[in-house]
């Protein structure tokens, strides 16, 4: 569900750092030091076995010898540029004797961030990779909003399910899967009933509050993160239940049907009021070689459902599997 969807900002855990550096005296320095300034340290001999190690964990910062056997620094540098790293930006350190102009701008340009000379100074050590922790964590604010605003952008603002956007977006691709793999999908179309009366009749902020509840009802009877919910437009509401045959989408339709009906919504002050939906299901149930319908046919047969639930007094649910061509 959208409302819930993005992790939280875990800066309070040390960063991860991969040393990489072939002399041991130094390597076990290093080592040590990192640890006693709070960082969770991890070492390699040389480029390879770090760069074993970076597959493994992911390493947020990387501190690096430039000369050693098997890969030096700069192609670990490179190498670690090279890779997607989906996690995030890796802020590389060089550490090294060679302390040339022409040697400073070889390390950057294979992808350091920073570059210091040896013998190193510990205070400058720890004060460089503050600085690239600086870097780090705007990164992660900056992953935090950005997912935030991806979320509000698929949420519906009243009722907290998906909205259309992300229907639209979302659905054809789903139904694409169910036929490629031969499995079925069951969507269930839901309408409030006579639902511009109880506007009328209790004032639109009730109604919306109604909209609210129900979302609330039929999201705690689904499966989390497999089924899910969206506004397809004013009270009408579409449930995606992936995996499901028509007689298991019926039965959830019915199921819902019956917790819209049985409880009273609540109003401000306590009141209660008497509201019903109606449902139409459908439900695809690929066979072999079966073309991928549109996603508007799906939903066409969806509203046919819907329609004859309306027909047919309101408050129940009717439902088809769904057959290209009709
Ligand atoms: P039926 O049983 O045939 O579905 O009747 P109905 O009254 O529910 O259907 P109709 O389509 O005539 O009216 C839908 C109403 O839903 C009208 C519209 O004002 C109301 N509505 C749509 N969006 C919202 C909303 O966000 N908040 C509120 N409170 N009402 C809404
Ligand atoms: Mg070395
Ligand atoms: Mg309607
Ligand atoms: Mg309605």
């Amino acid at each position: 569900m959208p409302d819930k969807a993005w992790e939280g900002d875990s800066s309070n855990h040390p960063f991860a750092v991969l040393v990489a550096e072939d002399e041991t005296v130094s390597r076990r320095l290093l080592e040590r030091m990192l640890q006693t300034a709070g960082y969770d340290v991890t070492v390699a001999r040389n480029g390879h076995e770090a760069l074993a190690l970076f597959e493994e964990r992911f390493h947020p910062i990387v501190l690096t010898d430039w000369v050693m056997p098997e890969m030096d620094g700069l192609e670990l540098c490179r190498a670690v540029r090279a890779r997607l790293n989906e996690e995030g930006y890796v802020y590389l350190v060089l550490l090294t004797a060679k302390d040339g102009k022409e040697d400073i701008i070889r390390g950057l340009e294979a992808g350091a961030d920073d570059y210091l000379t040896k013998p190193f100074h510990r205070a400058e050590l720890i004060a460089r990779l503050k600085t690239g922790e600086r870097i780090l964590r705007l990164e992660r604010s900056l992953k935090a909003a950005n997912e935030r605003i991806r979320l509000l952008t698929i949420t519906d603002a009243l009722t907290g399910c998906y909205n259309r956007k992300y229907l639209d977006e979302m659905l054809p691709g789903e139904i694409e899967r169910a036929y490629r793999y031969r499995r079925p999908i069951s969507i269930i179309l839901c309408d409030l009933d006579h639902f511009k009366d109880l506007n009328d009749g209790y004032g639109h902020q009730a109604g919306d509050s109604v909209l609210r509840q129900f979302v609330g009802r039929a999201k705690a009877g689904l499966r989390s993160r497999i089924d899910w919910v969206a506004r397809y437009g004013g009270e009408e509401f579409l449930i995606v239940l992936p995996e499901t045959p028509l007689d298991a989408g019926l039965a959830v339709g019915e199921r819902l049907c019956g917790q819209v009906a049985e409880t009273p919504m609540e109003l401000h002050g306590g009141q209660g009021v008497n509201v019903t939906a109606s449902f139409g299901v459908t439900a695809c149930e690929p066979g072999a070689g079966e073309a991928t319908p549109s996603y508007e046919a799906v939903l066409r047969c969806a509203d046919e459902q819907l329609y004859a639930a309306k027909r047919a007094g309101r408050a129940r649910v009717a439902g088809a599997r769904f057959e290209a061509g009709r």
